[in-house]
Order: structure tokens, then C-alpha cells, then sequence
């Protein structure tokens, strides 16, 4: 994103935090506020556009991603999907001391909901992966216990952008007569999803991660699997998850998720080049540095590990810049401990800490991605103690 306000211009690339919320999705919101202020649930005929949008939207995410209208349940983002898909699949079997299969890089929405089963008596396995961020399936098959309830690996990774095999593991999960569910916030609306192909039993989506709105997602439960309520009340959501729906949010996240998944070839294109061209400008200068993730990354996502610095300071001095990354995961951000996933994957000790998560959006331009490599080569010079040629 570039913005230009009356002071300074804005290069924003931590779309893997958040991302601005698409025009015409908030003139949807605005108007959907406004003018269409009842409550879908009544019987009278004011409520029935209400209605109407929410099936439409329904059926608009269901399109996206190869699903059916009904597998969609609207909560209120990332974080509720992965709690109501972990905690669904256990607390029923509580007395017979489940188990949780998920990955040691998962995000914390996941890895503390399985601490919190961890609490009442599951036993939760963590499948390690290997240095670019990716799960072994193999190592899934010899995991599986007959206590297992549920196996749950992210899609894409959030710092690192891995893409994990997750059709593989969903096919090993079946073998065994598991369920498989998948976190997908980072991975949907930015790279293909077709859930009958990945085999997902659920799916957990964020509509901020695409353009839409905070505060609205869904969980993809496919036909026939039956999940208990997440949150009790009234009979919304097919009476699974009860609380009157944000009709504008819904709807806004709808239409921002159609877009992105219409321009997806597009856009993918425009931010893998954006990476490419900082890549070039570190690498022809000399910066002594490690990408981390493999190649099988999400596009425009970029976790690079700098020698002999510290990533918290990139962020700074880039922000007095008005260039906004992030050194972990966002959630991570008020932290200097290194991260798990970091950790997971071993990253080297002298660049460890100097690692910091630059994710190019739709609104990036290779101009932003070159005035980044300048302001980093910049900093960077003295700290690795070179002289950069800059270009
Ligand atoms: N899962 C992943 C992989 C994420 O990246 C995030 C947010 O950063 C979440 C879950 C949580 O989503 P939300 O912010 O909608 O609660």
C-alpha cells in the first residue's frame, strides 16, 4: 500500500498483520449500516434483504472455494474458528483423554487452544518440521494414536509463509479415520483453496487477511460432520453458533473475498516480482542474509533473517521511515523473545534475531519494494560491518 497524506508517503508491507479494507467492500458496509439496520432473524419484511444477503454471501465464499452454502458458518475471525474446531472435536471425548495432532509452527490461536485442552486432559502431539517449515507427512502417519480426535496444520504459516502439504496430510488423517481440519487465515484469498481437493473436514478463514473486514470470518464444516455448538444461545448459524449476525461485515467480507479471489492470478504475480526485485537489491549489494521459509511460500511473503542484528531495530528505524513490517507474527509484536517458529526451524544464531516478515499486498509497487532494499542496505551497513554499494 502506498498512501499519501499531507506529510509523508506510506509504504505499508505487513499484509500478513492485516490488510486495508477493499473500497468497495466499505461502501457496502456503510450502506448495509445505514439503510438495512434490522435484524435478520425477524419475520417481518424489513428483515428479509437481511436474509437475503447473508444466504448470498453464503453462497458467494462457498463459490470461492468449492464448497456448499450450508458448510458456511460465519464467526467473528480466525482466532473463533480455530478455538470452535480444536475444542468441538475433543470435549465431548474428554474422559477418554484425547489427543490433538497439530505442528509446532502453528499460530497461537491454535497452539493455545490445545494448551487449554492440554488443561482439562487431552494430550497434544506437535509435529515437528524440517528447515524450510514444512511437515513431514510420514511423520503424521507414525504420530496418530487411536486416542487422537483431531489433526490440525495450518495451510500457510504466518511468519514464513511455508505452504504445508496439506492435501497429503488429510488423506493420511482419512486413512485413519480422523478428522483433518486446516488453518487457512494466511493462505485464503492469496493462493487457490478448493476444499474438496485439500480434503478439509473444516477450514478456519479471517476476512481481515483478505481485504474485508476485522472482526468477521467463517469455519468451513464440511456435510455430515457434526460439531457441537461453540458458542450457545439462539438458533443463528443453523443453531451452531448463536449471537445475530454482522450482516455488513459478512457481506463486505463476501464481496472482498470474491474480488481477490478473481484478481488472485493477477495480484500473485504483481507481489512475487515486488519480492523479487528486494531480493536482487539485498543480494547485489552485498547484505549477508537468509530467507527463511523454502520456496514454496506464499507469494509477496518474505521472512528474511539479516547476520548480526536485531530485528526489532529494523522495524524502528524503517518506521521512522514510514515503511511498516513486522519482525514476527503480529500478535508477537509486543515480544523480543524469539518466536517459536524461529525456533522450530533452526534458524542460525547470529541471525536469529535479526529476523523481520516483509508481506507485499496488492497495492505494492516495485518502486516500494526498491525504497525498502535502500533504506535497509542503509541501516544495515553498519551493523554487518560492510560497505554496500548502493545501487
Ligand atoms: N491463524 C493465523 C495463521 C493467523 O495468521 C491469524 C492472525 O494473524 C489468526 C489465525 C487469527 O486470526 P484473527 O486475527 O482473525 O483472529
Amino acid at each position: 500500500m502506498t498512501v499519501v497524506n499531507s506529510s509523508s508517503r506510506v509504504i505499508y508491507v505487513d499484509n500478513a498483520a492485516t490488510t486495508r479494507l477493499d473500497e468497495d467492500a466499505l461502501a457496502l458496509m456503510f450502506d448495509l449500516q445505514k439503510n438495512f439496520f434490522a435484524n435478520p432473524s425477524s419475520a417481518y419484511k424489513i428483515s428479509r434483504p437481511l436474509k437475503k444477503i447473508l444466504q448470498e454471501s453464503r453462497e458467494k465464499i462457498a463459490a470461492c472455494i468449492n464448497a456448499e452454502p450450508q458448510e458456511i458458518i460465519f464467526t467473528s475471525g480466525g482466532t473463533e474458528s480455530d478455538n470452535w474446531a480444536i475444542k468441538s472435536a475433543v470435549l465431548s471425548y474428554l474422559n477418554e483423554r484425547p489427543n490433538i495432532i497439530t505442528s509446532a509452527i502453528e499460530h497461537k490461536a491454535i497452539l493455545n487452544s490445545c494448551a487449554a485442552m492440554e488443561k482439562v486432559g487431552c494430550t497434544v502431539t506437535k509435529l515437528p518440521v524440517d528447515k524450510f517449515g514444512e511437515v513431514n507427512p510420514a511423520d503424521l502417519q507414525r504420530k496418530i494414536l487411536p486416542q487422537t480426535k483431531i489433526i490440525s496444520v495450518m495451510l500457510a504459516n504466518n511468519e514464513i509463509g511455508t505452504i504445508q502439504p496439506v492435501k497429503s496430510l488429510a488423506e493420511i488423517a482419512h486413512a485413519e479415520g480422523k478428522i483433518f481440519h486446516t488453518d487457512a487465515v494466511q493462505a485464503i484469498g492469496h493462493i487457490p483453496v478448493d476444499v474438496k481437493l485439500l480434503g478439509a473436514d473444516m477450514l478456519s478463514a479471517s476476512a481481515h487477511k483478505f481485504n474485508g473486514p476485522k472482526g468477521v470470518g467463517f469455519l468451513y464444516v464440511r456435510d455430515g460432520l457434526k460439531i457441537s455448538p461453540y458458542i450457545d444461545g439462539g438458533a443463528q448459524e443453523f443453531s451452531i453458533r448463536a449471537g445475530t449476525e454482522n450482516v455488513p461485515a459478512i457481506a463486505a467480507m463476501a464481496l472482498a473475498f470474491e474480488k481477490n479471489c478473481r484478481d488472485m492470478n493477477q495480484t500473485a504475480k504483481k507481489i512475487s516480482t515486488c519480492a523479487k526485485v528486494l531480493l536482487e537489491c539485498l543480494k547485489s549489494n552485498g547484505v549477508d542474509f537468509i530467507v527463511n521459509g523454502g520456496e514454496n511460500r506464499l507469494p509477496g511473503h518474505l521472512s528474511l533473517s539479516f547476520r548480526d542484528c536485531e530485528g526489532e531495530t529494523l522495524l524502528h528505524r524503517l518506521d521512522l521511515k514510514n515503511i511498516y513490517i513486522a519482525t514476527g507474527s503480529a500478535c508477537n509484536s509486543r515480544q523480543t523473545q524469539i518466536s517459536h517458529v524461529l525456533q522450530a526451524l533452526k534458524v542460525p544464531e547470529d541471525y536469529i534475531r535479526g529476523t523481520i516478515r516483509i508481506t507485499f499486498g496488492k497495492e505494492n509497487s516495485c518502486d516500494d519494494a526498491k525504497t525498502i532494499g535502500k533504506h535497509l542496505i542503509k541501516i544495515l551497513q553498519p551493523c554487518q560491518n560492510q560497505q554496500f554499494l548502493i545501487r
